[in-house]
């Protein structure tokens, strides 16, 4: 890996970032606020949040087994995903590469910073190798994307491969770990301790149920989540946010038992979308959907839109002609799509 400071944006790099009233003073016991020039009434709103979000990070830090200065929160995980073009590339100089077909947000954030964005087909079987994805690099690549399991295509990108390319590259990987509860296979995040240029993505907006307070994690050496926390605004997770976060992680079985039954019926409904005639392949999951290759994927799109059932058309995706992308969602709802599927 490159140093850190080389890899870093020059005027981030010299920044002195905006030091507000409440990260002054630090958190310590205290009893009267009058450093912030917040109104004293309409308790507990009238108050700034910790800009650090010290309490939520401690508990994340348990459940996550991830240290709490490796943790940065965010405005969904997309702040973090921005936040790595702002920290790490030059606008108009630098370039990333990643996967495709993937998320959308990689490239959205590299042409909104003005960064080259350097995609790399995956195979028949929507997977990639180190070497590949390395041959696309060159002096000027800073960050490499992998999405890990993958959206849209829903399957984990093999392992081995993924470290392969984190040992070899010299700038930063960033693993969207965003469906890693619906895989069994053990997250990267758990690794974190040993590659100093891993950026690990998770959020609260998938198995946690959480997708209204926007909340996203990145998992990195505590250099790197300095280096965020320079950048960020100052108080980016609202209070709202953080006592709902704290909330839902007083239930971590709520979530197991989501997941749970998510999977069983996960693994019901790809029975049964390979029974239906205009189903040509249901591709293998390791997230909360499932892509599924049909005749005439615009027109089951309208069909299903027709009676009130919203799924994802792929179709214009690298690789995902004729795919729609289906959310597994309540059994009740589940029943329903497959009841309208098998009347098409
Ligand atoms: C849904 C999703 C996210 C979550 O984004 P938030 O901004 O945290 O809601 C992140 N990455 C991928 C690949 C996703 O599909």
């Amino acid at each position: 890996m490159r140093p850190l400071s080389e890899l870093t944006r020059p005027n981030i790099l010299k920044l002195k970032p905006y030091s507000s009233a409440r990260d002054e003073y630090g958190g310590k016991e205290a009893k009267i606020f009058l450093d912030a020039n917040e109104n004293p009434y309409n308790v507990p709103y009238n108050r700034y949040p910790d800009p650090l979000q010290r309490e939520l990070k401690e508990k994340i830090a348990k459940i996550k087994r991830v240290k709490e200065d490796r943790i940065f929160l965010g405005n969904g995980s997309d702040e973090a995903i921005d936040l790595a073009y702002r920290c790490f590339t030059r606008p108009g100089i630098d370039n990333v590469v990643a996967i495709e077909p993937t998320y959308g947000m990689y490239k959205v954030c590299a042409n909104i910073n003005d960064v080259e964005y350097r995609p790399v087909l995956l195979d028949d079987h929507f997977q990639t190798t180190a070497d590949r994805l390395l041959a696309r690099c060159n002096s000027k690549t800073k960050l490499i994307w992998i999405c890990s399991p993958n959206n849209p295509t829903g399957n984990n990108i093999r392992r081995e491969e993924i470290i392969k390319t984190i040992e070899r590259f010299d700038g930063l990987c960033v693993v969207d770990e965003a469906y890693s509860d619906f895989s069994s296979e053990v997250p990267l995040r758990l690794e974190l301790e040993k590659y100093p240029n891993l950026i690990v993505l998770n959020t609260f907006s998938k198995a946690w149920g959480c997708a209204a307070i926007r909340l996203g994690m990145a998992f990195a050496s505590h250099e790197i989540i300095e280096i965020f926390n320079k950048v960020k605004y100052p108080y980016n997770i609202n209070t709202l946010t953080q006592k709902q976060a704290l909330e839902i992680l007083k239930e971590p079985y709520d979530v197991e038992k989501w997941v749970k039954i998510i999977l069983i019926e996960r693994d019901r409904m790809i029975e049964a979308f390979k029974m239906l005639p205009f189903c040509i392949k249901t591709y293998p999951t390791d997230a909360n959907f499932v892509l599924i290759k049909v005749n005439d994927a615009q027109a089951v799109y309208n069909y299903l839109e027709a009676r009130g059932i919203i799924v994802r058309n792929r179709s214009k995706v690298a690789l995902c002609g004729n795919c729609l992308r289906i959310t597994i969602g309540r059994k009740s709802e589940n029943n329903e799509l497959l009841s309208a599927l098998r009347q098409y």
